[in-house]
Parts: C-alpha cells; sequence; structure tokens
C-alpha cells in the first residue's frame, strides 16, 4: 500500500507540474498566469472547469462540511479519446443528476450548498476512482481530465479543512446488483463485515471513516451497523442498506466495500475528512426522476443527521 501511495503521489505530482503548465481554464473564477503556474480562486456559488471541460467542480459553501462526487455517470463520448479497453467501463447511469438533486435537498435541509466535484466524460474513455495504473487511461485528455477530477477533490478537502475543519466526502455511485440495497462502502472487505462485532471494533483505524470513530460516541461496529449507523439511518428513512440494522452483514451478495477515492481521501491515514462511498440501486433509488428527488430529500436528511450525531457539525 506505501508503495502504491508513493508510487502515486510521484505520478500525481509530476502531474499536477504537466498540468500547471499547461491547463486551459474555461472558468468564471480560475485565472491562468500565461505560463507561471495559475492560482485558483474557489468561489462559493462558481463552476470551475477542467481540461476541456470534460470535468467540473462546482464550489460550494465555504462552511458546508460535505463533499460530494459523481465518477461513473460520464456522457461525454471524444472521438479522439479511445475507448480503454482493459478495467470496468460500465456508466453508473443518472448518478449526476442524482447529486445535483442530493446537493439541492442539501442546501434546503442545512442551508449551505455542499462541494460537487464530476467527472463528464463516459467512464469508457475515462475512471477517476481508480489509481493512475489501474486507470488505463488511453490519451492526454483524458490523463488531463483525470487529474483535473483528482486536484478538484483535493481543493474541496482543502477548503473544508480550512473553513470547517472536518467534513464527510460522500463518493457517489450506481450498482446493477441483484439486491437493491444502497452498499455503504468504509474499506471493509463483506469478510470483514460478516465478522462478528468484536472483531469490526479493532478495524477503525482501517477505514475511510476513522476520523468519525475518533469523534463519535459509539463503538465501532454500532458505527457501522448499529441503530444509529448511516445504513439504520438511510434504512429508517426508506432506502434500504448494507451494513445497517436491518441488514448487518452482505454475506455471499455482491458487494462494493469502497474504491480508490473512498481510500485516498478518507481519513484512514490520519486527517479530519472521512469518506464513504454510497453505491446506490437504480430500482429504488434513481431510474426515474421522481424516484432521485425522493431518494435526495431522504439522504440529505440522513446525512445533516449523521454529522450532528457522530461528527458533532451542527448545520443552521
Ligand atoms: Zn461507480
Amino acid at each position: 500500500m506505501n508503495n502504491r501511495f508513493q508510487l502515486y503521489s510521484i505520478g500525481m505530482l509530476l502531474s499536477m507540474l504537466i498540468l500547471f503548465s499547461c491547463k486551459k481554464s474555461s472558468d468564471n473564477s480560475a485565472t491562468n498566469g500565461g505560463g507561471t503556474i495559475p492560482t485558483t480562486t474557489y468561489t462559493p456559488g462558481t463552476t470551475v472547469y477542467g481540461s476541456k471541460n470534460y470535468t467540473r467542480f462546482i464550489v460550494g459553501d465555504d462552511l458546508c462540511p460535505i463533499i460530494l462526487s459523481s465518477p461513473h455517470a460520464g456522457d461525454l463520448t471524444p472521438s479522439n479519446i479511445p475507448d480503454r479497453t482493459q478495467g470496468v467501463t460500465v456508466t453508473d447511469s443518472y448518478v449526476t443528476d442524482l447529486v445535483l438533486k442530493l446537493a439541492d435537498s442539501i442546501k434546503k435541509v442545512t442551508g449551505l450548498r455542499p462541494h460537487i466535484i464530476i467527472n463528464d466524460l463516459k467512464r469508457i474513455k475515462m475512471d477517476p476512482n481508480r489509481s493512475v495504473e489501474e486507470a488505463y487511461l488511453t490519451h492526454a485528455d483524458a490523463t488531463a481530465a483525470y487529474n483535473d477530477y483528482q486536484n478538484f477533490i483535493k481543493a474541496a478537502l482543502k477548503i473544508v479543512n480550512d473553513k470547517v475543519g472536518k467534513g464527510i466526502y460522500l463518493d457517489m455511485h450506481g450498482h446493477g446488483h441483484t439486491k437493491s440495497r444502497i452498499e455503504i462502502g468504509y474499506l471493509l472487505s463483506a469478510t470483514e463485515l460478516n465478522g462478528t462485532d468484536g472483531s469490526l471494533n479493532v478495524l477503525a483505524n482501517t477505514t475511510s471513516i476513522y476520523a468519525i470513530s475518533k469523534t463519535s460516541s459509539l463503538s465501532f461496529w454500532e458505527l457501522i451497523r448499529g441503530g444509529q449507523s448511516l445504513g439504520t439511518l438511510l434504512a429508517n428513512a426508506g432506502c434500504p442498506s448494507v451494513p445497517s440494522q436491518q441488514d448487518p452483514k452482505p454475506l455471499t451478495d455482491d458487494y462494493f466495500s469502497g474504491g480508490f477515492c473512498t481510500s485516498s481521501y478518507g481519513s484512514m491515514g490520519g486527517g479530519n475528512i472521512s469518506a464513504i462511498q454510497l453505491e446506490t440501486p437504480g430500482p429504488i433509488i434513481r431510474n426515474t426522476s421522481a424516484l432521485r428527488q425522493q431518494s435526495a430529500g431522504k439522504i440529505a436528511r440522513v446525512v445533516n443527521d449523521y454529522l450532528r450525531i457522530h461528527y458533532n457539525i451542527i448545520l443552521p
């Protein structure tokens, strides 16, 4: 893991140097220094676009501790970028619309707009939820978009760290598994979740919500599948989820435990921002506009409750 992270860090550094030297600014708040390193200003309420407008960062309010992302729901297929021929290429249908509706609902519930990072390239062209080695990027434009996406997340993390001091990053996806339930990814494997509550209790520092585990009054297994866990709050709101009190273990069913961004940008290695991957089922959460609207309202209220209960974050 360390080697991978070292390699990744060196890769990101090089990529950022390349990016900073050639990034084309097309937003209304970034500045391009004409060969010098641009200083991007992230103004709340504005949208900053990445290279070729393939990615975007909708900047949230300064005091909002919530970051949302949609990595796999893009629909742009520029012909100059060859299709990826390795790795997963399935699109997470409607997830970007779900994220935008969720952001609107969070604004209604909390009074604050969250930060949103979106990849608009179709996944067969670029997958930002993989390490750069596993993303199998096929073209410089895809590499630039990949780096823009990662840098936008880092920029959002910095804003939340600087302005709030702690927060939560929800990486939003869509799965096509047989069981219609939200799969909540904390970097705990199905095998680990299928274990006992006692065995879960020693795993907090291996998860993407280590920071939350340190502020929550609950033991770690309760935070994962007790009466006030995220999964239970979601299930109580009408969004069946695993792990939860109602559905504590994935057992042998398909389950996503959290990917590259959850691992890279959560609090496993320290820090005060936790990451959670939410893999949403189509039939009960996102397949129609009306469903997405309802789901967004439910998830927004649950996230607000979750932050209050476990993170001591009281939003207006
Ligand atoms: Zn996905």
